[in-house]
């Protein structure tokens, strides 16, 4: 009997972390001077936060972010095999504000919240007071978002009240573009020139202004520190161009069972694909429970020695279904290792094809995957 998972497992997630690590360093090296911090939320957009945060900090990166409290305390987990003057360089900031009545978390893990309204900055204020310190925080301007961060009456609020800031060591003041990817789109433009404006209202700190896409708008966008998450991981950040990351991932699966159908026939719920001529059908074992998006069904396509075959049908919970039918027997067997995205077919294609984006692809990558992390 064998207990290796790599056997037993229906499906194979291999996450290059010597990817992860390249794209990063081609990052920082585009935006320094600026520094380069790593955006990790979401377990570093699927890929495995204990894994990546080790990596990328090794590499030299300073500057994780995060969504949630909970996600920076798992980054501060992670950084613990890394060397100690090396994590205590490290900083962490939570996206998601301030949790009412956990501002002492915060001190107490080395994490940085960022303040998204005058409610959050009063009471990091009202903490640091009471403690008698200053006390670090990230402050967020809205630019043109309208999800977090200060609007423009409460820029305008607090322009005109300094005192609000008093033990409050501001180390970034950041927005974040609606739009970065659409390179013709004149809304960064904008943010920008709104972010310009609300820095020279403010006390002088560094700025924090691009994730992924923002940082192939240029220098004058690179401000002091970017925030890149999806081009880390391998996602396109500049889809009208030929993407210049490498892949980060690549999932195989077995054939499970191949059989001939007879004609006419049906596939899988709803009987929703017909079989018109004699085919020949094979069952992989993923499905929408593994984060292979139900909307593929019919439209994606899985690779056996690089030539394409169609998925048909519906997506099942646990299992999805190809026509092999132009495929010789010998290339399509049961036990048979077949590519569902790697390079013949990269997280954008697979995504396209089920009508999202890369982002929803790899932040959905299942948990029953049997995971191999190379290192290079
Ligand atoms: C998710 C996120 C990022 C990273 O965005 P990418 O498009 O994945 O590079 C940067 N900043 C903020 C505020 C975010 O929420």
């Amino acid at each position: 009997m064998t207990t290796d998972p790599s056997l037993s497992a229906c499906a194979i997630l291999t996450v290059d972390l010597g990817a992860v690590v390249a794209n990063w360093t081609q990052l920082r090296d585009r935006v320094a001077p600026a520094e380069c911090s790593a955006v990790v939320k979401a377990d570093a957009y699927g890929l495995g936060v204990a894994r990546v945060v080790p990596a990328l900090a090794a590499a030299g990166c300073r500057t994780f972010v995060v969504a949630q409290f909970e996600e920076a305390l798992a980054v501060r987990r992670a950084l613990e095999p890394v060397a100690p003057d090396a994590q205590a360089e490290v900083q962490v900031f939570s996206l998601g504000g301030l949790p009412p009545g956990h501002e002492a978390d915060f001190p107490a893990n080395r994490i940085l919240p960022v303040l998204n309204h005058l409610g959050e900055i009063a009471a990091w204020r009202a903490f640091a007071a009471a403690r008698g310190e200053v006390l670090p925080a990230v402050i967020h301007i809205d630019t043109g978002m309208n999800r977090l961060g200060l609007g423009p009456d409460e820029l305008d609020a607090l322009a005109g009240h300094l005192e609000w800031l008093e033990g409050i060591d501001v180390r970034y003041w950041m927005t974040h573009l609606a739009c970065a990817d659409e390179f013709d789109n004149p809304m960064t433009g904008e943010q920008l020139e709104r972010f310009r404006a609300a820095l020279a209202r403010l006390p002088k700190a560094k700025a924090s202004f691009a994730n992924s896409s923002g940082i192939f708008h240029g220098k004058d966008h690179h401000f002091d520190l970017a925030r890149p998450g999806c081009a880390l991981y391998g996602v396109n950040p500049t889809p009208h161009l030929s993407n210049p990351m490498r892949d980060t991932i690549r999932l195989d699966a077995r054939l499970l069972q191949v059989r001939n159908c007879a004609v006419p026939m049906t596939v899988g719920y709803g009987a929703a694909h017909k079989v018109t001529g004699p085919a020949r059908i094979a069952t992989i074992g993923v499905g929408y429970a593994d984060g292979y998006l139900r909307a593929l069904g019919g439209r994606g396509h899985v690779f056996v020695d690089g030539v394409a075959a169609p998925i048909v049908g519906r997506i099942s919970m646990d299992l999805i279904t190809i026509d092999v039918t132009s495929l010789p027997e010998s290339a399509a067997h049961a036990g048979r290792v077949v590519e569902l995205i790697g390079p013949s077919r990269p997280v954008d294609r697979v995504a396209a094809e089920g009508g999202t984006i890369g982002y929803e692809i790899l932040t959905s990558l299942g948990r029953r995957y049997h995971r191999v992390y190379q290192s290079e």
